[in-house]
C-alpha cells in the first residue's frame, strides 16, 4: 500500500514540477505579448504624463528582464529535477557517514550553499550584465562580494543555530515537537521581524532620519495623525547599488519606521513625497504588518501540524525520492516541495496585497491630494522602467501591486473629496 501511495506521489510530483513551470513560461509569454504590442507608445490615458522615450525604454527593460526569468525558470525546473527524481539530495544525504543531529544540519546547511552557488550566476548576470545595461547598477564587484559574504555569515549565525533547535525538539519531544518547534519559529520570527530594522538592515545600508526643513511641517502633521513619531522617518543609501527607487514600511511597536530611498527623493516634488509618505503610514494605520503577521503565524502552525504528520509517513518521503527518513530531510522537503504545491495559492496571496495597497492609497488620497500621489507613482514608474501596461492574467498571479491603469483611476475618482 505504502509503494502504491509513493509511487502516486512521485507521479504526482513530476507533474507538479512539468505543469507549474509550463503555467510560468505562459504567463511571462503573454506579459511579452502585451509589451511587444504596447511597444512604441503608452495608452491614451498615460500620454500626458509619459514620454514616448520613457514608456520604450520601460518596455525594453521589462522585455530583457523577462526573457532571463524565462531561462531561469527552466534551470529551476531542471535543478528540482536533479534534486529530486534523479535524487541527487538523497546522494548528497548519503556523503555524510555520520549519524544523528549534525548530520542532518550538515547536509541541510551544505544544500543551501549549494543553492546558492546554483543561483548565483543568475544573479551576477543580472546586476552587472542586465542592470548594467539600462544604466541602473550602481554596484561594483567589491560591494557584490561583502554583501555576498555579509548575508553569508548572518545566515550561518542566525540559520544554524535555529536548524539545531529544531531538529533537537524534533528528537527530544516525541510527538508534540511540532508545537514546540511551531512556538520557536513564531517567536523567532517576531524576533527577526523586531530587530531587522535597526539591527539587520543596517548592515547593509546607511539609514539617516529624513531631515528637510521645508518638509518638517508637512510630514509632522502627517505622522501625528497616523499616531507616529516624526523620527521613524529615514532615508536610506540605495543610491550606492541601483538607481531604482522605493519607499517602505517596516517593523512593529516601537521598531517601526518608513524608509526612503534616496533615489526615490532625488525624483520627487516635497508635496510627492508627503503624498507617498502618506500611502505608507495608511499601510501602517490599518495594521497591514500584523494582519499578515497572524495570517503567517496561522499559516506556519497548519505547516508544523502537517510536517508532523508527514514525518512518519514513508510514502512522503519515498515518494519525493528519498530512501531514508530524517527530521532534515523533512525539513528539506518543506523548504523544496511544499512551494510547487502552494504555487497554486499565489493568485489570493497577490490579491490580498493588492487590495492592501487600494486601502493605503484610499488613505493618502484622504489625507493629501490624490493628484500628488498620481505624480509621485508615475515618476516611480518611469524611475524603475516599469511599464504602464500589464496582461490581466499575469498581474493576477504575481503583482503586489495593482496595474498601474486601476490605481490611478481609482485614486482620481477620490478628487475632491480629500481634506
Ligand atoms: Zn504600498
Amino acid at each position: 500500500m505504502s509503494n502504491l501511495f509513493s509511487y502516486y506521489t512521485q507521479v504526482i510530483f513530476i507533474i507538479f514540477v512539468v505543469v507549474n513551470h509550463f503555467v510560468e513560461i505562459y504567463l511571462t509569454r503573454r506579459q511579452l505579448e502585451t509589451y511587444e504590442k504596447n511597444a512604441l507608445t503608452p495608452p491614451a490615458e498615460f500620454s500626458h504624463f509619459l514620454t514616448n522615450e520613457d514608456h520604450q525604454k520601460a518596455i525594453k527593460y521589462s522585455t530583457a528582464k523577462l526573457k532571463l526569468s524565462q531561462w531561469h525558470l527552466i534551470y529551476d525546473a531542471a535543478l528540482l529535477m536533479y534534486w529530486f527524481p534523479f535524487r541527487g539530495a538523497e546522494k548528497l544525504f548519503q556523503i555524510f557517514s555520520f549519524e544523528g543531529i549534525h548530520r542532518d544540519v550538515m547536509f541541510l546547511v551544505i544544500f543551501g550553499l549549494l543553492q546558492f552557488l546554483f543561483n548565483l550566476p543568475w544573479s551576477l548576470y543580472s546586476t552587472f550584465v542586465l542592470e548594467e545595461k539600462f544604466g541602473f547598477n550602481k554596484s561594483t564587484p567589491k560591494i557584490f562580494i561583502i554583501d555576498i559574504l555579509k548575508s553569508l555569515l548572518l545566515s550561518g549565525l542566525i540559520g544554524i543555530p535555529l536548524l539545531y533547535s529544531l531538529i533537537f525538539l524534533f528528537s527530544a519531544l516525541g510527538s508534540w515537537w511540532w508545537v514546540a518547534s511551531f512556538a520557536l519559529m513564531t517567536g523567532f520570527q517576531f524576533f527577526l521581524i523586531w530587530i531587522y530594522p535597526t539591527l539587520i538592515a543596517p548592515l547593509f545600508n546607511k539609514f539617516t532620519p529624513l531631515e528637510e526643513e521645508e518638509l518638517k511641517s508637512g510630514i509632522t502633521s502627517l505622522v501625528e495623525k497616523a499616531g507616529l513619531n516624526a523620527k521613524e522617518i529615514f532615508v536610506m543609501d540605495a543610491s550606492t547599488r541601483s538607481s531604482h527607487g522605493n519607499a517602505y514600511f517596516t517593523g512593529f511597536g516601537k521598531k517601526k519606521r518608513v524608509v526612503f530611498f534616496d533615489t526615490l527623493l532625488k525624483q520627487l516634488q516635497n508635496s510627492e513625497i508627503l503624498a507617498i509618505l502618506a500611502h505608507e503610514l495608511g499601510h501602517m494605520k490599518l495594521k497591514h504588518i500584523p494582519k499578515s503577521m497572524i495570517a503567517s503565524i496561522a499559516m506556519s502552525f497548519l505547516g508544523f501540524w502537517l510536517m508532523s504528520f508527514l514525518a512518519h509517513q514513508e510514502w512522503f518521503f519515498k515518494g519525493h525520492f528519498m530512501k531514508f527518513e530524517s527530521p532534515g530531510l523533512l525539513l528539506l522537503l518543506f523548504s523544496q516541495v511544499i512551494p510547487l504545491y502552494t504555487f497554486w495559492f499565489s493568485p489570493l496571496s497577490s490579491w490580498i496585497s493588492r487590495r492592501r495597497e487600494f486601502e493605503a492609497d484610499a488613505y493618502a488620497a484622504k489625507e493629501t491630494n490624490p493628484d500628488d500621489l498620481i505624480q509621485g507613482l508615475l515618476k516611480l514608474y518611469q524611475q524603475n522602467a516599469s511599464p504602464v501596461v500589464t496582461d490581466t492574467l499575469y498581474s493576477t498571479f504575481y503583482h503586489s501591486h495593482p496595474p498601474a491603469l486601476e490605481r490611478i483611476k481609482k485614486l482620481e475618482s477620490f478628487k475632491g473629496k480629500s481634506s
